[in-house]
């Protein structure tokens, strides 16, 4: 079929064959598409939706746009998880190096985050000396040699993915069920993850903001996952409220550092031992829950996970002192405490305004090309539930510009409201 053809099949509501989307996914990555038309295709999808099977075939589309990791030399269990992202996500900081130090595979590739804050890389590139662009040999062979590699996603792998990622990003097609399952998915299956696991954030810092959509998002990519032969689970997981204590890059990556060694926040050591055993269980169903979350707990209280964690940080060229000595993180030289004026107890903190505090700060970026302030960010002294006194520090600002941690101190009093009670919100919210 020809482009325009398989654009208003779309746009009319049609069901498109297997071979119209793959054939529309290749002629956009060999240039004989033009971006005008993959946006038009985008729009349609948008509006009319895609079936299982269309998702599906997109997900394979983007699959074939490039290369498909080989991990078959190695011979472990290949695992794999991806959030959905929050404010104050640091995650896969934590996770990786747990689920290597179970003895898993951990092909990671990540982001750089536009917005609120950092991705991922961009938190590991406030170790001095990380480098986060590894070629797929190196890759492999950091795989083979320990078991885990965090690595900025390769151009090399779902290259249509990319591309089309951008033109959804200034075409108002991103929040797109379908379009977010296959961009997902088509990533993760490339990456060989033979176990892979979905953290779905719901709530005001997040991407879905209702469960239902949480919900509808997680079935997709499950069954998306399941159909080409993997082994996929998804957890629901809460961002009503920032994850842990610290949003902003340098802040976050010593947090996570804190949580390897037993010292992080409840809500964030939690949610990595949830998710850790939750991919263990999916991996080796003889393994109960229980028994699956001894074993996470276990590798966080051995140390193996953080010296395992010293392990990625070495091979991948960071300074390792940063591990016993987060100062020589970089570090802002304001630090500004935002103090309560009333008492009570917390009952609401909106994520998604403390997210836009520390982009103010310069935390985060709003175009690909902007840099970021790894030293800037927000740590929480109060989350839902904290009774508070009047004076008590409900946050403390990190920044480098007095007018930014100016904004950003307005922005965060906006921020919580402090009441008579408060209803605290379950962090994990569903196992599907
Ligand atoms: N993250 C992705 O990788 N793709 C999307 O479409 C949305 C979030």
């Amino acid at each position: 079929m020809k482009a325009q053809n398989i654009i208003a099949a779309k746009r009319d509501g049609q069901e498109l064959a297997d071979s119209d989307i793959r054939q529309f996914v290749a002629g956009y990555t060999s240039g004989e598409i033009a971006d005008y038309q993959m946006s038009a295709f985008l729009m349609a999808a948008y509006i009319r939706g895609l079936s299982f099977d269309e998702t599906t075939s997109l997900t394979l589309a983007m699959i074939e746009s490039g290369k498909v990791l080989d991990l078959s030399s190695i011979a472990a269990t290949k695992v794999d998880k991806h959030s959905t992202g929050g404010i104050g996500d640091k995650t896969t900081l934590a996770l990786v190096p747990m689920l290597a130090a179970c003895g898993f595979i951990v092909p990671k590739m990540s982001g750089r985050g536009l917005g609120f804050t950092g991705g991922t890389v961009d938190k590991l590139e406030s170790i001095p000396g990380f480098n986060t662009t590894l070629s797929l040999e190196r890759f492999v062979k950091q795989l083979a040699e320990i078991g885990a590699a965090i690595a900025g996603q390769s151009s090399e792998i779902t290259p249509a993915d990319k591309m089309i990622y951008a033109l959804r990003d200034v075409t108002a097609t991103v929040d797109s069920i379908p379009l977010i399952a296959a961009s997902i998915m088509s990533k993760k299956i490339a990456c060989s993850g033979e176990v892979i696991l979905l953290d779905v954030k719901v709530g005001s810092g997040a991407f879905m903001k209702t469960i239902e959509r949480a919900r509808e998002l997680s079935n997709t990519m499950v069954a998306i996952g399941t159909n080409l032969n993997r082994r996929v689970g998804a957890v629901i997981t809460d961002m009503s409220q920032p994850l842990g204590r610290a949003i902003g890059n340098a802040l976050e990556m010593s947090e996570a550092i804190e949580t390897l060694r037993g010292r992080g926040p409840a809500d964030f050591t939690e949610l990595c031992v949830e998710l850790c055993a939750v991919l263990i269980n999916l991996a080796e169903p003889d393994c109960n829950m229980t028994q699956a979350i001894d074993r996470a707990r276990e590798s966080l209280d051995s140390g193996v996970a953080s010296a395992k964690f010293a392990e990625i940080v070495e091979a991948q060229g960071g300074d390792i002192r940063v591990l016993d000595d987060p100062s020589l993180l970089p570090q802002a030289n304001i630090v500004h405490s935002v103090c309560s004026r009333s008492a009570g107890v917390v009952s609401r903190i909106d994520a998604a305004g403390i997210g836009e505090a520390a982009s103010a700060l310069g935390a985060g970026r709003q175009r690909k090309e902007n840099g970021i302030d790894p030293a800037v960010g927000v740590l929480i002294e109060k989350k839902i539930g904290d009774t508070v006194k009047s004076g008590d520090v409900l946050a403390i600002i990190h920044g480098n510009d007095p007018t930014a941690v100016d904004c950003a101190d307005k922005i965060i009093r906006r921020c919580y409201t402090v009441g008579a009670e408060a209803n605290i919100p379950p962090l994990i919210v569903e196992r599907i």
